[in-house]
C-alpha cells in the first residue's frame, strides 16, 4: 500500500472540528490506491482527467463521491454528466451551458462551483471579477445545475503573503455572492487549499480543500 495513511487520519482528525470536507485528489494515482483509502473511510474523490475519472468511476465502489476538479472542456461533459458529484472548476458560461443541458438530459441536477482566477503569476483557469458577476446574474436561466460556491487556485510560490492575498481575494467574492443569497445551497462551498497551503486556507474561510500528493505521494507525470 502506497498510500500515507497515517498523514490521512492526522488530516482527518484536524479537518473534523473545523467542519472542513476533505476531497482526496486521486489524479494519476492507481485504483489499489484509491481503495487503500476508501478502506479508511474516504468517499470524495478528485480527478482531472476525464477519461482517467470515466474509467476509474466504472471499476471502483459506487458510493465513491467524484469530484472534477480542473478545467473541463465543454465537449467531454456528457461522459460525466451521468455520475459526477461536484464539478469544481466552471470557468466559463459556455461550459456551465453545456453541464446544464447534459444534466437535463440525464434527468439529474448537477452541482458546481465558478472557478476564479485568483494567482497572480502563472496562468490558471479561471473566471475574472466581471465574468463572476455575469454567471452569477444569469444562473436561473440554467434550471440542472446548482451553483454551490466558488473554486480557486492560488499561486504556486514559496511567497506566503502572496497566497494569502490571493485567499482573502477569493474569500470577499465569496462572501458577496453569498450575501446576495446567489448560491442554490443554504451551506455553500468555498474550495480552496491544496497540499502545499490548506493550512492557510482554512485559517482564510476555506471549507473544502482538495489534497493529493500529501495523501498519495507526488504524482509521476505532470498534472494537467
Ligand atoms: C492536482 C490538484 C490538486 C491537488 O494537488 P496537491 O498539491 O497534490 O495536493 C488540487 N486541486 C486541483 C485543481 C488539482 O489539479
Amino acid at each position: 500500500m502506497s498510500i500515507h495513511a497515517d498523514t490521512y487520519q492526522e488530516l482527518i482528525l484536524e479537518l473534523a472540528p473545523k467542519t472542513v470536507q476533505l476531497v482526496a485528489v486521486s489524479k494519476t494515482k492507481p485504483n489499489e490506491d484509491i481503495l487503500a483509502l476508501h478502506a479508511l473511510g474516504q468517499r470524495d474523490f478528485g480527478e482531472n482527467y476525464v477519461q482517467e475519472l470515466v474509467d476509474k468511476q466504472a471499476s471502483l465502489p459506487g458510493d465513491i463521491k467524484w469530484h472534477f476538479i480542473g478545467h473541463l472542456q465543454s465537449n467531454k461533459v456528457k461522459y460525466i454528466a451521468p455520475f459526477v458529484h461536484l464539478v469544481q472548476g466552471v470557468d466559463s458560461l459556455k461550459l456551465l451551458k453545456e453541464i446544464d443541458k447534459q444534466a437535463n438530459r440525464n434527468n439529474r441536477i448537477i452541482d458546481c462551483l465558478l472557478q476564479v482566477h485568483i494567482a497572480q503569476e502563472d496562468t490558471k483557469f479561471g473566471l475574472d471579477a466581471v465574468e463572476l458577476e455575469e454567471i452569477v446574474l444569469q444562473r436561473s436561466a440554467f434550471s440542472s445545475v446548482r451553483i454551490c460556491g466558488l473554486m480557486g487556485m492560488a499561486s504556486f510560490s514559496d511567497d506566503l503573503e502572496k497566497v494569502r492575498g490571493e485567499f482573502q481575494y477569493l474569500k470577499t467574492l465569496f462572501n458577496e455572492i453569498n450575501a446576495k443569497s446567489a448560491f442554490g445551497i443554504d451551506s455553500p462551498i468555498l474550495s480552496m487549499g491544496m497540499s502545499g497551503d490548506y493550512k492557510l486556507a482554512i485559517e482564510l474561510g476555506s471549507n473544502l480543500v482538495r489534497i493529493g500528493s500529501l495523501l498519495f505521494g507526488e504524482r509521476n507525470y505532470p498534472a494537467v
